[in-house]
């Protein structure tokens, strides 16, 4: 069954020396559900393992309209155009429930997708194999030992794909919007607590005063709030994605964030704990399969949940007999 897959060696060579479309081959092994692609991801992860975590990893987040890919577009242009290779991942974990990914296609980023130093990868659907979270780590790793030097993992402005990207990435920033006053106010506090930078797109024409006063509000909410990494500040900035405005700058503001963190070890000490978490998110996704898959609990588990609804049981006396007929 293994005869029709790509020969190792031939993968680990290619992602080596940089060949996108080998790195896309593997990819989508990993991204695979079938079990023996998974086996085989798992030996090219292996000898690549190495080569990677050289990379910055960059995570953006921000909802629907924020600019998220005209921002990538630019600051991705911008960073290959200063002779950075840049990968861009999406998590996008809505993508199981509706069989598309609203992330990351390349139409999305055009110019960035042509561009000889990126690469842009849509984002996996879930699936029995861990979930997105998983296949996002492990195309990191793979970007890495291709030896792309910035990994932008983009996510839309909702639920938990903010705190599963919070936990794959350096350096987290949340992209918005002016003049939301309201926002503000009943604003995500918590994802601005997993922040590192503020980021006020769309800091152009007649909305530029706006934006700014959108930053001082930003800024004076931010001072109050826990910061997200230790010893660093986070603070808001305008930017221009459509005019390449107060790029740079954003650029300027993580390098200086990487030297800090790393100076003070704390850089090292997020991914050190970022390994664990995943050890751990890897464990109750098996878990799940494991439990949810076993051949004496999946056909008998619609049976017990009708009898809970039906009240003549308790969820607990159920979950209590499924548990023993699990372990058993
Ligand atoms: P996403 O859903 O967060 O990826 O947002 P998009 O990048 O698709 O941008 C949504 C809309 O905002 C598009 O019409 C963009 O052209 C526009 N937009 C994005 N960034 C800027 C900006 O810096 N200035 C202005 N004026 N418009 C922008």
């Amino acid at each position: 069954r293994t005869a029709s897959l790509p020969d190792l060696n031939v993968l680990e060579d290619g992602i080596l020396n940089g060949k996108r479309g080998v790195l896309a081959r593997a990819i989508t092994l990993i991204e695979s559900n079938a079990e023996h692609h998974f086996r085989h991801a798992q030996e090219i992860l292996h000898k690549l393992l190495p080569h990677s975590g050289q990379s910055l990893r960059i995570g953006i987040t921000g909802v629907p309209g924020a600019g998220k890919s005209t921002f990538i577009e630019s600051f991705g242009t911008y960073l290959c155009d200063a002779g950075l290779k840049v990968a861009v991942l999406a998590v996008d974990p809505s993508s199981s429930l509706s069989g598309g990914s609203i992330l990351g296609d390349k139409t999305r980023m055009e110019q960035l997708s042509r561009n000889p130093n990126a690469f842009i990868r849509p984002s996996p659907s879930a699936g029995k194999l861990g979930g997105v979270h998983r296949k996002t780590r492990e195309t990191v790793l793979l970007c890495e030992a291709a030896g792309f030097d910035v990994i932008l993992v983009e996510t839309v402005g909702v639920g938990q794909s903010e705190v599963i990207v919070r936990d794959m990435v350096d350096f987290f920033m949340l992209l918005t919007l002016t003049g939301a006053g309201d926002e503000l106010q009943g604003m995500k506090k918590g994802i601005m607590e997993l922040a590192d930078a503020v980021i006020v797109n769309k800091a152009d024409g007649s909305n530029k005063k706006l934006a700014e006063k959108t930053k001082a509000e930003y800024n004076r909410i931010l001072h109050f709030l826990q910061p997200a990494t230790k010893g660093w500040q986070t603070r808001a900035y305008t930017c221009s994605s459509v005019f390449n405005q107060g790029i740079p700058e954003i650029w300027k503001v993580i390098k200086m964030f990487e030297d800090t963190a790393k100076a003070s070890g704390v850089f090292e000490e997020r991914r050190r704990l970022q390994t664990k978490q995943w050890i751990h998110s890897m464990i109750l996704d098996q878990l799940q399969f494991s439990f949810f898959y076993h051949p004496d609990i999946k056909p008998l588990l619609p049976k017990i949940e009708n009898e809970v609804i039906a009240g003549n049981r308790t969820v607990t006396s159920a979950v209590e007999e499924l548990f023993n007929i699990y372990s058993k």
